[in-house]
């Protein structure tokens, strides 16, 4: 059986035919996978230096010299790499003095922190399948971002006290700024709201669930809603990026909700979290320094969120982005200003990213090339073997060899 690490679901019941040393035929990927499969032979990066091709070597010679070299360096990314990658990563940060930061900094960091402080419930997958009768996407559409996530775990499948599945046993609740594919899906539960609005529904849901007149525009149907929500058994809470930065940092009231929800029943949050291992390099980052991202090694242990990359940009002097493109994804702004460090980029495939690289160093593509581990969303453990071989080393490999270099 095979894994998929096309995003953070880490879907364990791919059936994969070899062909020679070549993946034939699958079953069980959804399109995102079928093309995270495909990219096996497209798009590959190779070493470089100074736009120059070398060995792998002397690739991971420059990166280490670059590294060595800086007074301030950034180790950024990590949310699509190997849990084995991810220690490496602390442990080479630690040895620089360096900031190690990832995208969650600017999505939903805060959620996954307060989730493995325990200040907010959490449950697995499974748990979810077997037991909610009532899941809650926030700000968040897995029919796009995660497109086996309703179908394995939270809406369409039997579980064992839900047996009648969604057409008796679930129900979905939506609450985005437009009518997403999950919206559809979950047609009456979709409840609109303004871009911004999240906080505005959070304090009304809050005190319909407590038996006052909502501030909104249409009180029954929020009174339904908390009618509904007061019924459930088991809910699950799905927190996507709309609503991360729709609270711009400031947890306190939905945190508040959460607590009124668990009051009437088991209520727990799941971030759907982007990359395959997001959750992963939380985690490692959490376990070492008891922050999930925007970490400074530099004089001790600092910490400081508020778009750590935006922070640590203004000084850094080198960066190293491993398993990640945030090119692709930061604002105009600070794209231009990471353009401008000397970096070194590590990964499998040529991205926006590594087109701005001084050097680059390829690697494996993990769970495909590449045994190893990671973290699901939900926080389960997942390991993995290589299913083919490959000319590249693991992420991890490389990390460890950069490292020996600084
Ligand atoms: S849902 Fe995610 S992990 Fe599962 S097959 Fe699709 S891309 Fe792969």
């Amino acid at each position: 059986m095979g894994l998929c690490t096309g995003c953070s679901l880490l879907c364990d019941d791919i059936v994969v035919e070899l062909d020679g040393d070549k993946i034939g035929k699958t079953m069980n990927l959804c399109r995102k996978g079928h093309a995270h499969y495909n990219s096996l032979g497209s798009e590959r990066l190779t070493p470089s230096v100074g736009g120059s091709q070398v060995g792998i070597e002397d690739a991971a010679r420059a990166a280490g010299e670059l590294l060595a070299g800086a007074e301030n360096p950034l180790l950024f990314g990590w949310e699509g790499s190997t849990l084995e990658a991810q220690r490496a990563g602390v442990d080479l940060a630690k040895k620089l003095g360096s900031a190690i930061d990832g995208p969650s900094s600017y999505s939903q960091g805060m959620i996954a922190e307060k989730i493995l402080a325990g200040e907010i419930p959490t449950c697995t997958f499974d748990d979810v399948r077997n037991f909610a009768d009532v899941s809650i996407y926030w700000g968040d559409d897995p029919s796009s971002s995660h497109p086996r996530h309703m179908s394995r775990f939270s809406y369409f499948p039997r579980g064992e006290k839900r047996q009648k599945g969604y057409e008796e046993d679930r129900e979905a609740i939506v609450i985005d700024v437009r009518k997403s594919p999950t919206a559809q899906i979950a047609a009456d539960g979709f409840f609109k709201i303004s871009p911004g609005g999240d906080g505005a529904f959070i304090e009304a849901l809050t005190a319909a669930l407590a038996g006052k007149i909502p501030k909104v525009e249409d009180k029954k149907r929020m009174l339904n809603l908390a009618t509904k929500l007061r019924k459930a058994k088991f809910g699950a809470i799905f927190t996507g990026l709309g609503l991360a930065h729709s609270l711009r940092g400031d947890l306190s009231g939905f945190t508040a909700l959460v607590g009124k929800l668990n009051e009437l029943a088991r209520f727990s949050v799941i971030p759907s979290l982007g990359d395959y291992n997001t959750r992963g390099f939380n985690q490692t980052l959490f376990d070492e320094t008891g922050h999930v991202d925007a970490v400074s090694f530099k004089d001790g242990v600092s910490y400081g969120r508020k778009f750590g990359i935006a922070r640590f940009l203004d000084s850094c002097d080198a960066v190293m982005v491993v398993g990640s493109d945030p090119a692709a994804v930061l604002p105009a702004a600070l794209a231009r200003k990471l353009a401008k460090v000397p970096m070194v980029a590590v990964g499998s495939h040529r991205t926006i990213t590594s087109g701005l690289a001084r050097v680059s160093v390829p690697t494996a593509v993990a769970g495909l090339e590449a045994g190893g581990a990671g973290l699901r969303t939900d926080g389960v453990k997942v390991e993995f073997d290589r299913l083919v071989g490959s000319v590249h080393l693991s992420d991890a490999d490389v990390i460890r060899r950069i490292m020996e270099e600084v």
